[in-house]
């Protein structure tokens, strides 16, 4: 479903990420981890086209991401993500936060995107704060709710960049939970974390980020017990 070749970026003279290939199949959970500044968000950020690429390829369903107008804001539909920080609207209630881009982007009428949000706010376990602001939510709250609006686009894959990075501990779970139902659901999910416990039980595969390189891809039974690189080794020793 996603297929990235051979993908080079640069910032200026800083080359982020360096001869990436990657595929990730339909279905598959992809988790992505490494130390800080090995170019994980910058990997998440080049796929629904946040940043632009120095050169390679990225294909989504085989075709080339596009560069400018309706047909880059057709991907960023097709490519949900969400990340650290919420990024709600805070002057939106919570329903209008996930209908907006459905009103705007897909075209639907007000009535029919309010009931798909609010089944989808059900699902991620917020059905009954749907007229609340952003602010009166907690973080774990707020986090479902930006799952909840990037799910109402009808994503093909949804990228998360340390999705539960800001919560307090005793909100990540609720977070970690509504993403594994989404994998059991079959969604094809790039995640970024630190989430080891989410990695050992909803990935397919790790992929082991260094210097802008992809330096080992493996089950996660596999990387956590036997990493075959000396980075991925020390990486590994120091989460304990
Ligand atoms: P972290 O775990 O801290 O989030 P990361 O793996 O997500 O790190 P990136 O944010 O992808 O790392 O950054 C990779 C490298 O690219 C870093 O060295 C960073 O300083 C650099 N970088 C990121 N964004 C920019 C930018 N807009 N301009 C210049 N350099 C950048
Ligand atoms: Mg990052």
């Amino acid at each position: 479903l996603v297929v990235m070749e051979d993908v080079q970026k640069h910032y200026g003279d800083f080359h982020a990420l360096k001869d990436i290939d990657l595929t990730v199949h339909r279905g598959e959970v992809v988790v992505v981890i490494g130390p800080s500044g090995s170019g994980k968000s910058t990997l998440c950020r080049t796929i629904n086209r946040l940043e632009t690429i120095t050169s390679g390829s990225i294909r989504i369903d085989g075709a080339e991401l596009p560069k400018e107008g309706k047909a880059l804001a057709d991907l960023r539909a097709e490519v949900g993500m969400v990340f650290q920080s919420f990024n709600l609207f805070a002057h939106l209630t919570i329903l209008e936060n996930v209908t907006l881009g459905p009103i705007k982007v897909r075209g639907l009428k007000k009535a029919d995107a309010e009931k798909e949000a609010r089944a989808l706010l059900e699902r991620v376990g917020v059905g009954h704060q749907a007229e609340k602001l952003p602010a009166q939510l907690s973080g774990g709250q707020q986090q479902r709710v930006a799952i909840a609006r990037a799910l109402a686009m009808r994503p093909k894959v949804m990228l998360f960049d340390e999705p539960t990075s800001a919560l307090d501990p005793e909100m990540i779970n609720e977070v970690l939970d509504v993403m594994i139902s989404l994998a059991k659901d079959g969604m094809t999910m790039i995640v970024v974390t630190h989430e080891m416990g989410f990695a050992r039980k909803a990935a397919n595969r790790v992929v082991f980020m260094s210097d802008g390189q992809i330096v080992e891809e493996a089950p996660p039974e596999q990387f956590f017990t036997n990493p075959r690189s000396e980075r991925a080794k020390d990486f590994l020793s120091k989460l304990i």
